[in-house]
């Protein structure tokens, strides 16, 4: 999903929260003098927080929840043009993601424009406040947002978003980046508001816009990939942030001048300090698949293959994760799908591959694991070394050269040991 720089400040759905909140900072008038006021006051604190300069004259605009709603469908539409979304949809349905009647442009839509409390646009670099929000929701929405602004101005969202957007990992890791930092340097600024020495407001604010994110994601009833792409960069992204985060730093704004390559990187806070890059490579399916046409590609990362394993109770399965590449191509009708992830050793593999063989259904072969399909194509999972192969409906005649010619993280996964097992295994 995109990097949507949202403030997901839910508090309308927990009056408890809001009441400990509002005991906190004063009530205030929010009409739109009183904001920009407000935004004009904020301004130099999140600055010095982040010990940044304050950018000049941020523009900001204050709308109505339709015209936000109209906003982020316009900016849904940029960030994924023509069927892009649609084809994201498809690539993710077809490794069990996400169920095959989900609408992703719809659900999308309706969460954020539901759940935002206002939003940062690095395409026209403007602040957009929604009015509807309670006073002390503003004061969090106005240092959030201002903390995107100086992102912006120290990294250049706009670019970084759009290199992301070739992985769903590597987006999933800048939002955790960005909005953990933004949610931490509002917890600073509003924190302090309330003469609170030792952070304590502070770290109540954090926790519960991440909370509150995990608690509307759930509420809404939209897919659980969805929902953990709303969560994730609050939750985790607030916990990489915790992990990293100094005295001097609080806000842990070092995270801003090396961010996270990958969501293995947030989740485990020795990865992100060893730099560990994500393996990367490509399988090439529609060159496999003669007569087909690419339709997507792209990396899943941990946090989402998480998910996957989570969903289907089977637990810690993606520890070891070092890459992934997914491709999906079609022929008329006809999808299919590769997807290769590299784990950091031969077990972490073949642990994946029982767990998703047992998701198809799959019956052991003597290279893997297959089923023929309802459409008479085979899907399967093969193993080579400490990387995992997933097919989806490959055409019977095209396994043997699929499965004999994919060789997407070479030697970091295959050792000359594995091939030789692999090739005698294969003349027993
Ligand atoms: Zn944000």
């Amino acid at each position: 999903m995109p990097t949507l720089l949202l403030s997901l400040l839910l508090l309308q759905s927990d009056e408890t929260l809001l009441k400990e909140l509002q005991a906190l900072t004063p009530l205030a008038q929010t009409d739109e003098r009183t904001l920009r006021a407000m935004v004009e006051q904020t301004l130099p604190r999140v600055a010095k927080v982040m010990h940044a300069r304050a950018p000049k004259n941020p523009t900001v605009k204050i709308v109505s929840r339709t015209a936000a709603a109209g906003k982020l469908k316009a900016v849904l539409a940029r960030e994924y043009p023509g069927d892009r979304l649609a084809r994201l949809g498809a690539a993710l349905k077809a490794v069990h993601l996400i169920e095959p009647q989900v609408d992703l442009q719809r659900e999308a839509l309706e969460l954020y424009a539901t759940n935002v409390g206002g939003f940062y646009d690095p395409h026209d670099r403007t602040l957009y406040l929604l009015a509807d929000q309670p006073a002390v929701m503003q004061r969090l929405a106005i240092a959030h947002e201002l903390a995107h602004a100086i992102q912006d101005e120290q990294l250049g969202l706009e670019r970084l978003t759009r290199e992301a957007m070739r992985s769903e990992d590597a987006q999933l890791a800048l939002s955790a980046a960005l909005e953990g930092n933004a949610q931490a340097v509002a917890a600073e600024v509003v924190g302090a508001d309330s003469g609170d020495e030792d952070g304590m407001a502070g770290a109540l604010i954090a926790e519960s816009t991440a909370l509150s994110a995990s608690l509307a994601a759930q509420a809404s009833g939209v897919n659980p990939w969805l929902a953990l792409q709303l969560s994730f960069p609050y939750e985790a992204g607030g916990e990489l942030v915790r992990a990293v985060a100094t005295k001097d730093d609080p806000a842990a704004c070092r995270l801003l001048s090396r961010l996270p390559a990958s969501t293995a990187q947030v989740l485990d806070p020795a990865i992100y300090r060893n730099n560990q890059a994500p393996l990367r490579g490509s399988i090439g399916l529609a060159s496999l698949l003669p007569g087909t046409e690419r339709v997507y590609e792209t990396t899943l990362g941990r946090a989402n293959i998480d998910l996957l394993a989570r969903s289907h109770d089977a637990g810690r399965l993606v520890e070891g994760w070092r890459g992934d590449v997914l491709e999906l191509a079609k022929k008329g009708a006809m999808q299919s799908a590769a997807w290769a992830i590299a784990f950091k050793e031969a077990r972490q593999a073949e642990a994946f591959a029982k767990f998703y063989s047992k998701l198809l259904g799959a019956k052991d072969r003597v290279d893997g694991a297959a089923v023929e399909d309802k459409e008479g194509s085979i899907s399967g999972v093969i193993v080579r070394g400490s990387a995992v192969l997933i097919l989806i409906r490959v055409p019977v005649e095209r396994w043997n050269p699929v499965v004999n010619g994919w060789d997407v993280f070479g030697a970091a996964t295959i050792s000359a040991s594995d091939e030789a097992r692999r090739l005698e295994a294969l003349r027993r």
